[in-house]
């Protein structure tokens, strides 16, 4: 499960969140390209926040290999 204390820096405020925990798998922004891309240490983290039940931000959670993807929605 997502730490919501531990979130990636670059994350723009909102219901969804990447933590610190991310391996830099790229899974995620190929789910959610809209949703998800990398910062200079190749981290995933949200850059454009979309409803908490947006099937693409869901699908990217659930493939996440680290739970490192959040949704506080
Ligand atoms: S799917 Fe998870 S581990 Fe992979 S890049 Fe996205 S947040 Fe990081």
């Amino acid at each position: 499960m997502a730490d919501k204390n531990d979130k990636v820096a670059e994350n723009i405020d909102g219901v969804w969140y990447v933590d610190n925990n991310c391996i830099s798998c790229g899974l995620c922004i190929s789910e959610a390209p809209e949703v998800f891309k990398t910062n200079d240490e190749d981290k995933a983290y949200v850059f454009h926040q979309v409803p908490a039940d947006d099937p693409e931000a869901k699908s990217a959670m659930d493939s996440c290999p680290v739970e490192a993807i959040g949704n506080d929605g």
